[in-house]
């Protein structure tokens, strides 16, 4: 059988869409009809050799997505054929399968564990999670990556006390789930950094009660204003650059905590006064996907979400079809997207 998927040749040029032949499902193997798929900066930052060189090329790629399954493998008992589910990097329960390889004729293309760029998908057991149909496709995608990532880096990681104060580093589609994460959480003051204007309305919306532009002054001495001089309780990045990680750090008070999440660029270093940590035990952590296990997460967060008490449907600003899936990179890159989702 033949599908269509979004392949990377090149570094730093646009994904070729192809007709590659579909693989049967292995052992410890399901094979997904993708109805939705997120497309995250991580994405981005893969095309653009972000990491370093790729040696996996050509590939396909994404990371979070929603859809039906068609078949499973042998081993697979996690999930039948007909059932609703939502894919991620993030592991959960099940084998963890080999990962499948896709045909253009003769030229064999590489794929990760899930790859959601593409019609059909054959992903291991550990990356599929059932899910409620309470919940349509593209905000079923987001519980992939971006809402799981920025929720869980606040319910699970940080854990914050409610009245407690928050700086958050980016109002990308991880920071503004960090802010609804903190909201969520009776946060008293969550202060957003980004230079983007137009973010400020949607970062209130999601919870934000100051927003401060970097471009316009310091923002660790308005954080600071906003503090009694002290700094926050919590602070998170989203970025992924050292400057804003720097800041992030900077913003926190002496016995905070610095969670960074954004994706650092590779080869780089960020310069920090030790002292803090050794005077007074703030503490500098990372955190990577939320601490997310999406078999106990993903029906919470789908419940919260029914409730009113999480927003999914407005991190999406932006719908297109695989076909146009190099515009909407373009997009992301320009700054014009909250969350843009591919459906099928
Ligand atoms: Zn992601």
């Amino acid at each position: 059988m033949k599908m269509k998927a979004a392949v990377l040749y090149e570094l730093n040029k646009p994904l070729v869409i192809e007709e590659l032949e579909l693989p049967e499902p292995n052992f410890g193997q399901v094979l997904v009809k993708i109805q939705a798929t997120g497309i995250c900066h991580k994405q981005i930052e893969e095309i653009q050799g972000h990491r370093g060189s790729d040696p996996f090329l050509p590939h396909t790629l994404g990371h979070e997505g929603a859809g039906v399954v068609e078949a499973i493998g042998p081993g697979v008992t996690k999930v039948k054929p007909g059932n609703y589910v939502a894919l991620s990097w993030i592991k959960g329960s099940g084998l963890q399968s080999g990962t499948p390889t896709y045909m253009k004729g003769k030229q064999k293309v590489n794929a990760g564990w899930i790859t959601t760029f593409q019609e059909f998908t054959v992903a291991s057991e550990n990356r599929i999670t059932k899910i409620s149909k309470d919940i349509k496709p593209a905000p079923a995608a987001l519980l992939g990556c971006a809402v799981s990532t920025g929720v869980g880096a606040v319910l699970n990681h940080a854990k914050i006390e409610a009245g407690s104060t928050v700086a958050v580093f980016g109002a990308g589609g991880v920071g503004l789930n960090i802010i609804q994460g903190a909201a969520l959480l009776s946060a008293l003051k969550i202060i957003v950094v980004d230079p983007a204007k137009d973010k400020e309305k949607i970062a209130k919306s999601f919870g934000a009660t100051h927003y401060i532009n970097p471009k316009e002054g310091n923002p660790i001495a308005k954080i600071k204003e906003l503090t009694d001089g002290k700094g926050v309780d919590y602070s998170f990045e989203s970025v992924g650059r050292n400057e804003t990680m720097e800041q992030a750090y900077e913003a926190a008070n002496q016995s905070g905590l610095v969670t960074l999440i954004g994706v650092p660029p590779s080869g780089k270093k960020m310069s920090i006064d030790p002292f803090d940590v050794f005077h007074s035990g703030k503490r500098l952590t990372g955190c990577l996907g939320g601490n997310t296990y999406p078999d106990r997460d993903f029906p919470r967060y789908i419940a919260l979400y029914k409730a009113g008490k999480l927003k999914i449907d407005e991190l999406i600003t932006h719908r297109y079809k695989l076909d146009r899936i190099n515009e909407a990179i373009d997009a992301i890159l320009a700054g014009r997207v909250g969350r843009a989702v591919i459906e099928f």
